[in-house]
């Protein structure tokens, strides 16, 4: 039977690997990654050495057809992203439904085989450690950075759920910005913001729109790294 494993990975602490995670690391015959530096990293970090195939170039997901046709000979195959879970705001999620459609009469019949390995995510990692209402979200991942960006930002403002979306370090500053603008003084809304989750540096820092934005504006050396941001 060939094998196609989604395994989740560190992000940012190498030691936040499961033990099957491992194992299907070490089981696979190629690993595919989103960025091959990035994977032999963790890779050698747990001293394997295995043949990795990127998925992903210049933005697009490359190799698909030949990356189905290793499974169709029987390869077992390990998927990861650069971190986290692949398939969640990274493009494993498109590799694996082009994986589906072309090989689902194998998949019915149980020839080939997609498995979850599952792992840590940013945007679950940032929920359990943030403390706010996360019975029910809304995750809208990267937001846009021009057309429809305002939209969302008053669609956040007027939720009455606890809202999540990624941010990087360019643009951190101009969401809080928006954020302060679209929910305004006085609003019964927290902003919650979690840098570098699960690194040295891991820090969140939670209040008002606007004191969330100035202590970011006051500390430009923590306007660095990976965010997550939450809207409760
Ligand atoms: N697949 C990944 C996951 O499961 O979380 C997300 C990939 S997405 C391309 C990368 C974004 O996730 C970063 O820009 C940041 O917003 C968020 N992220 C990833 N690692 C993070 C970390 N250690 N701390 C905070 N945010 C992180």
């Amino acid at each position: 039977m060939s094998k196609l494993s989604i395994v989740g990975t560190p992000i940012g602490n190498l030691g936040d690997l499961t033990i099957r995670a491992l194992d299907a690391l070490k089981s696979a015959d190629i690993v595919l990654c989103e960025d091959t530096r990035v994977t032999k990293k963790l890779l050698s970090h747990y001293g394997l050495e295995k043949p990795t195939l990127s998925y992903h170039s210049h933005s697009k997901l490359s190799r698909s057809d030949e990356i189905i046709g290793l499974i169709r000979e029987g390869k077992e195959l390990a998927l990861v992203s650069d971190a986290g879970t692949p398939g969640i705001s990274d493009p494993g999620a498109e590799l694996v439904s082009r994986v589906r459609e072309a090989l689902s009469a194998e998949i019915d019949s149980g020839v080939v085989k997609i498995e979850a390995i599952p792992g840590p995510s940013a945007l679950v990692v940032a929920l359990s450690i943030a403390g706010v209402p996360c019975a029910d979200f809304t995750f809208l991942g990267f937001l846009p950075h021009k057309k429809g960006r305002e939209t969302l930002f008053k669609e956040i403002a007027s939720s009455e759920r606890t809202m999540v979306f990624y941010e990087s370090p360019h643009r951190i500053l101009r969401s809080l910005l928006s954020l302060a603008d679209h929910l305004g003084p006085g609003s019964k809304k927290a902003v919650t913001v979690c840098r570098e989750l699960t690194k040295i540096y891991e820090e969140v820092k939670s209040g008002p729109a606007e004191s969330v934005l100035e202590f970011f504006e006051a500390h430009p050396d923590k306007v660095r790294g990976e965010f997550v941001v939450i809207v409760s």
